[in-house]
């Protein structure tokens, strides 16, 4: 607990699943051309952003730790 996570969506990837809005609506917005952004880039670690992360079909979402930059998901291979 207590890390911080910085979130971003590949908008070159989003193909506009809406997968990530279900999982997380507080956390995740479609903009007007059904593309993804985080409503919150840096945010304290959360189980719904994950969640939003891991059930992208497209893999668009990726986490980070806020500092060091180290993946959170995907996971390092
Ligand atoms: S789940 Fe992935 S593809 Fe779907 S809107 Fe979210 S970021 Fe885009």
């Amino acid at each position: 607990m207590g890390d911080r996570w910085h979130v971003e969506v590949d908008r070159s990837l989003c193909i506009g699943a809406a997968m990530c809005t279900n999982h997380a609506p507080d956390r995740f917005r479609l903009d007007s051309a059904r593309q993804s952004h985080a409503v919150d880039p840096d945010t304290d670690a959360n189980e719904q952003v994950l969640a939003a992360a891991e059930g992208c079909p497209v893999e668009a979402i990726t986490i980070t730790l806020n500092g060091s930059g180290e993946p959170v998901f995907p996971p390092e291979q």
